[in-house]
């Protein structure tokens, strides 16, 4: 009995050697397979951070926008009445989102715009809170809410990004500046 493991007296046996194999084949399929959570984890430049971690770095109404999908007031965010040439950025990451240049008044009391920098930075989500489907838009790196997308923007795109001010950044455009300054 030496050579075999085996169970309630050998009535079901599995040799030794194939036990180890079996053993060591689930061992580096179980491995394999936290390697391919961490992977998924930062594939890519995707953030993930903890609720901890994002606290640590957000103030907390920036927090509750964020990672909680709050909505500021209407009416009362920084960017709405801002007009200064640039990129928008995610609070939470500082993907660049949109560019002042397709920001209007849309006379929501939230900064809106009709297009993003580029498809691949913003994602939708149905979102079907409060008795109404809407979509939702989260930042494409970090999955920070931003606010939601609707049909009623101007021409060509006919969308309208309404976005959470303080789920915004702003990163003044340094070659406007420069071209301003050479102007005068
Ligand atoms: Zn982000």
């Amino acid at each position: 009995m030496d050579d075999y493991w085996g169970v309630c007296g050998g009535r079901i046996i599995v040799r030794r050697d194939v036990a180890f194999w079996l053993w060591l084949i689930w061992g580096v399929s179980f491995l394999a397979a936290t390697q391919n959570q961490e992977s998924e984890a930062h594939m890519g430049d995707k953030i993930v951070k903890t609720d901890k971690e994002w606290r640590d770095i957000l103030t907390p109404r920036q927090y509750d926008i964020l990672r909680e999908k709050g909505t500021e007031r209407a009416f009362s965010g920084h960017y709405i009445e801002y007009h200064e040439d640039g990129t928008y950025v995610c609070a939470g990451c500082g993907n660049e989102l949109f560019r002042s240049d397709t920001k209007y008044d849309s006379k929501s009391g939230w900064p809106s715009f009709w297009k993003p920098l580029a498809d691949d930075r913003i994602k939708t989500e149905t979102d079907r809170s409060f008795f109404v489907v809407r979509t939702e838009i989260v930042c494409a790196r970090c999955g920070g809410h931003l606010g939601h997308v609707f049909e009623d923007g101007p021409e060509p795109t006919g969308l309208r990004y309404c976005v959470n001010s303080l789920s915004l950044d702003f990163v003044k455009n340094a070659d406007e500046e420069k071209s301003s300054i050479r102007k005068e």
